[in-house]
């Protein structure tokens, strides 16, 4: 039976209309997607005119929230200067200039060149291809295999999904791909075995890294992939020691390190780079989303001296270096990311997530009480909430149920939008948030969770 309210007219005119990413689209004619119409600081406003707190930043990446209006000027200024340029056939533009400056500025490790895609899966497609190219141009055609991990989130093209570690993005779409490798995922809480401690789990899964490595040859291994914490696979903070750890590995095969830092990059994580916090050491850095503010659509691959002269000699050789979006480094996006940097350093945004992030974990950590909650997880501005069926044993929810889900929309009832990542529920507000909008957002959390635990207990959802 349908239980939903009947469709507005903007809502039946979206479900003839567009194939929605990320939904259960075979469901969507009888809900309805949920239609945003504008958005004011961390507040977006549906078309009924209710209010919400978009604790996501949209999807990881508003981090200076809605109606900002010196990034409005800026793109508006970049538009009438020139909209349109590009990089391709040796032209240039100041916007795109600047920002690599900026970003070579801030990089956590020394960077030489920055090439710019439209997307965080165009950037991470480039990095394995940039390490393809690399090794042909060094002289060692086999070693070409990238090294991702389970439950990894990079990306949705044909690549960038391979090297995603979920079965939805696998299931189905024929991927993934020959050449990629999928390593254990460093979750203490759901992949540690009993009475393992963290440091015995991290042993034995950097253990079962390098024997990975060695059952495949080192000499066929390219690169590893990771985001530092791990946003989309449902906010996973590797333990401390896990990142040095595996970087021995890495460097002992001569395998480089790519740092996914779509999500955590631009002082999320309480660090400009999640690596910072996290303890990594990159080879090469791929960014996007809070790097433009998400105002316009931008990626970037940041890559050190020496490999960026593996590029040259190999160029030499063929005449010029093949790859290129039409959109990368799109003046709009550079200019955007110029003044969001701009924003991030004179408002000192590094140093308000870090006042607020003890706030934020503290909130998130009285969570555990709850019944519904397994793990609470968090780093910076960015946390998770696992619900499980048992707390003591941990037994998740079946699957099917779609608990996660079912929160997340009792949430929006609310007023207030987190996303759901199976049974996890996600936060990564923006990050201008003040501390009495926080303290808002889990006060409507706690609502939610009740309301949450309620309709589990009737259905009998355990
Ligand atoms: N890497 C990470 C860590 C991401 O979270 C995402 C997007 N959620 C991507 C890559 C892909 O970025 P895009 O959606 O811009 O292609």
């Amino acid at each position: 039976m349908n239980t939903h309210p009947p469709l507005s007219n903007i809502q039946a005119r979206d479900v003839e209309a567009l194939l929605h990413p990320y939904t259960p689209i075979h469901r969507l004619r009888e809900t309805g997607p949920l239609m945003i119409e504008r958005g004011k600081g961390v507040f977006v406003y549906d078309t009924r005119g209710k209010e919400y707190i978009e604790g996501m930043s949209g999807l990881w990446c508003a981090g200076l929230g809605f109606g900002e209006e010196e990034l409005v000027e800026a793109a508006a200024e970049q538009m009438r200067a020139l909209p349109y340029y590009h990089l391709f056939g040796a032209k240039g533009m100041e916007p795109a200039v600047e920002l690599a400056e900026k970003l070579k500025e801030i990089a956590p490790v020394p960077i030489s060149k920055v090439f710019f895609t439209s997307s965080g899966s165009e950037a991470n497609d480039t990095q394995v291809k940039l390490a393809w190219y690399m090794n042909n141009a060094m002289g060692r055609p086999n070693k070409k295999k990238i090294i991702s991990r389970q439950k990894a989130y990079h990306g949705v093209t044909i690549m960038s999904a391979s090297l995603t570690g979920l079965p939805y993005n696998h299931m189905g779409w024929d991927l993934p791909v020959d050449r990629v490798l999928h390593t254990d995922c460093p979750h203490h809480y759901r992949f540690g075995h009993d009475g393992e401690s963290e440091a015995e789990f991290t042993a034995r899964i950097v253990q079962s890294l390098s024997d990975l490595i060695e059952r495949e040859r080192p000499d066929t291994i390219a690169a590893m992939i990771a985001e530092p914490v791990m946003g989309a696979g449902g906010v996973i903070v590797p333990p401390a020691g896990y990142y040095p750890a595996v970087k021995e590995v890495l460097d002992r095969h001569d395998i480089i390190m790519i740092d996914d830092e779509v999500i955590n990059g631009f002082c999320r994580t309480g660090e400009w780079w999640g690596c910072q916090s996290l303890g990594m050491t990159p080879t090469t850095i791929s960014a996007a989303k809070q790097m433009t503010a998400a105002y316009a659509p931008l990626g970037a691959v940041m890559v050190p001296e020496d490999i960026y002269q593996a590029y040259v000699d190999h160029s030499r050789q063929i005449g010029t270096f093949g790859h290129g979006f039409t959109y990368g480094g799109h003046p709009l996006g550079c200019a955007l990311g110029v003044k969001a940097i701009e924003i991030y350093q004179k408002r000192d945004i590094l140093g308000h997530v870090r006042s607020l992030a003890p706030v934020f974990a503290a909130r998130l950590d009285a969570l555990k009480q709850h019944p519904l909650v397994g793990e609470v997880r968090y780093c910076g501005l960015v946390g998770g909430v696992e619900l499980v069926a048992d707390k003591a044993t941990k037994r998740p929810f079946d699957g099917k149920k779609g608990v996660g889900a079912q929160v997340a929309k009792i949430l929006e009832g609310h007023g207030l939008i987190l996303r759901a990542i199976g049974d996890t529920i996600a936060l990564c507000p923006p990050m201008i948030i003040t501390e009495a909008e926080l303290n808002e957002l889990f006060d409507r959390l706690e609502k939610g969770l009740a309301d949450g635990e309620a309709l589990v207990s009737k259905e009998g959802l355990r």
